[in-house]
This record gives structure tokens, C-alpha cells and sequence, in this order.
């Protein structure tokens, strides 16, 4: 690496109570990393056009039934500023998937070079429709570096290192189901790894239990219920076997969130809202 690399959470977005768990409200757990003047950012959340214009982009339903917090103060746009970052400073974007909760807010950055699977964009571009795929997300702007399957590995799972040659150690680790191009994405934090496991899991607490129960909001917007639950399966084997080695985290778990944000003297949104 040749520059030092900080790293800081941040949650870009609220929703409600993920049902019958104990996560009261879901966090939009996102990661800024900042090597000198540049920034990358892992998962953008809710973007601004979004909290402008709710009920035309997000609809009702959406908004009712994930109780989405509509205020611009939580976007990703508004967060960086809160920190004393441009926009112009966001050099890359590094995509979990293209749902809009962790893409909405791609246009606020249209010069970042955006990262994401292959598959992830081959299914946006589909036939298939799926709800949270929204097509104003994306323009002819955007600049899309994308990643075929390979022989690489890590930690035993397949992997996929992001071209950020110098800058950032990080792979995308295919955890396919709840999309079809759905990853992880693995970076170094110091002497550890970290596993941001996007939308593979929902709740730690509840996802890992044997055998895992399905969470209606899961099982709702899956495209594959195999494909998820040997995502989850694979976590859990890497939780076990390489835990003291890899801090594994979810989108969506406000215990997790928490838990990455206390103490560090970071801007925490949580708190914009009292
Ligand atoms: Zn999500």
C-alpha cells in the first residue's frame, strides 16, 4: 500500500424493525475508506434523489413496509460533507449489489468508477424485474468496472480482487441469493481481515442458528433460496473456522453497526436523529 489507509463506518440510511428479531431498526451499514485525499466507498445507501422524492422513487409500499427514515441528512452525500469530504474526492464506488438501499446513491458521485460483479450488472440489465433495481439509478455516465469468476481464493471461498492496484487490498467475495451478482466484499483493516457480508444475512443473532429460520424480508426479495442459505452456510463455516482471524458484518444489523461505530468520535447518524 503505498499510503496509510482510514477506515470509518457509517450508516447511510434507516429503515425500520427487521420482524421477529432483536434488530429494532435496520442500519444501511456502508464503509469509507479515505488513503490521503481520495476516498473509496463500500455501498453508497439511500441517495439524495431518493429523500427528495420518496413517494415517486421509493413508493409507498417500499416506504411503509421497510420503514424508510426519509431525511437527506442521512445519505451518503450529506454524511462525507458532515466530514469535511467532496463528493469530487470519491474516487471509486465498490458495490455489494445494485438494490437501491446500497445503490441509490451512485448519481451523487458520477465520477466515481464503480466496482460490482459481473453477474450483479447482468442481472440489472435483465428481463427479470425486481423491485429494488431501479433503472434511474444508473445513467450512461456511470463507469462500471465489473469482475468475472476466477481460481482465486480466500479463506477457502472463491474471490475476486478488486483493481485497486496500491490503494485498497480488497476482493469481492461472491455470496450469491438474496441477488443474483450479490458479493461480499473482504478488506484489510491493520493485521485483520474484514468481511462486509452485505445483504447475505440480516440479523447475527437469528441468521446463524441451525438450521436458520427464514426472515420474511429474506425469503421476500431472494432469488434463490439455495443459493442463500449455502451463502449463509459459508459464513457460518468461516465464523467458525477463521472468526479470530476475519470481523464478519451485515448491511442491515444495527448491533453490528453499533458495535463498529462506538467510540471512534466518528459522526454517527443514529445521533442526527436524537
Ligand atoms: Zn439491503
Amino acid at each position: 500500500m503505498s499510503d496509510t489507509v482510514s477506515i470509518s463506518h457509517a450508516t447511510f440510511g434507516l429503515m425500520g424493525p427487521l420482524t421477529h428479531t432483536p434488530t429494532r431498526s435496520m442500519t444501511i451499514h456502508c464503509v469509507i475508506f479515505q488513503i490521503g485525499e481520495r476516498v473509496i466507498l463500500l455501498d453508497t445507501g439511500f441517495g439524495t434523489r431518493e429523500m427528495l422524492d420518496p413517494n415517486g422513487l421509493l413508493g409507498q409500499d417500499a416506504l411503509f413496509k421497510l420503514g424508510i427514515v426519509v431525511d437527506i441528512r442521512l445519505t451518503a452525500l450529506e454524511r462525507l460533507k458532515a466530514r469535511g469530504i467532496r463528493p469530487e474526492q470519491v474516487s471509486d464506488i465498490i458495490l455489494t449489489h445494485l438494490d437501491n438501499d446500497h445503490a441509490g446513491g451512485l448519481y451523487d458521485f458520477p465520477d466515481a468508477t464503480v466496482h460490482l460483479a459481473s453477474e450483479e450488472l447482468d442481472a440489472f440489465d435483465g428481463l427479470k424485474p425486481r423491485g429494488p433495481y431501479r433503472p434511474y439509478q444508473i445513467s450512461h455516465r456511470t463507469k462500471f468496472q465489473t469482475y468475472e469468476p476466477s481460481d482465486e481464493t480466500w479463506f477457502g471461498l472463491a474471490a475476486r480482487s478488486l483493481n485497486l492496484p496500491g490503494v485498497l487490498d480488497a476482493k469481492l467475495i461472491p455470496l450469491p441469493g438474496h441477488t443474483e451478482g450479490h458479493c461480499g466484499v473482504a478488506f484489510r483493516d491493520g493485521q485483520k481481515w474484514c468481511l462486509h457480508a452485505g445483504d447475505a444475512y440480516f440479523d447475527r443473532t437469528i441468521n446463524f442458528l441451525t438450521p436458520p429460520p427464514g426472515l420474511p424480508l429474506e425469503i421476500a426479495f431472494q432469488t434463490s433460496a439455495g443459493d442463500r442459505e449455502a451463502s449463509i452456510a459459508k459464513l457460518k463455516q468461516l465464523r467458525e473456522e477463521n472468526g479470530q482471524q476475519v470481523d464478519i458484518f451485515c448491511t442491515h444489523d444495527q448491533s453490528e453497526y453499533l458495535s463498529h461505530t462506538a467510540g471512534r468520535g466518528s459522526p454517527d447518524a443514529l445521533s442526527v436523529l436524537g
